[in-house]
């Protein structure tokens, strides 16, 4: 997250390329938004889950999301996760990709 005096379109996107997950101008963003705004970000969770092949049905998973049954990708055959992220409401959203390339399915 970054704080700056820096209000260019040019500055926020670059550090939104860098990692960033957002980007406060400061002196134009009220305070009570930026106290909204840092809850958001560090209040999120993300998670990284390998996705175990042999139990449950991860078959099923993947046949219903037109993945291949070892849930390899098919592009570089790297292991697909699954990213599942918790909003500050509690809802759960959910993604398939792959650990190597990085695509999402
Ligand atoms: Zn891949």
């Amino acid at each position: 997250m970054i704080n700056s005096h820096l209000g260019r379109e040019g500055d926020r996107k670059k550090a939104m390329e860098l990692g960033a997950k957002d980007f406060i101008i400061r002196g134009i963003v009220p305070p009570k938004e930026v106290v909204q705004r840092v809850l958001q970000v560090v209040g999120a969770g993300e998670y990284q889950l390998y996705i175990c092949k042999d139990k449950g049905e991860v078959k099923k998973f993947a046949n219903d999301l037109g993945l291949k049954e070892d849930l390899t990708c098919p592009e570089c055959q790297g292991d697909l996760f699954l990213k599942i992220v918790q909003k500050k409401n509690g809802q759960l959203t959910a993604n398939v990709f792959c650990s190597s390339c990085g695509k999402i399915y």
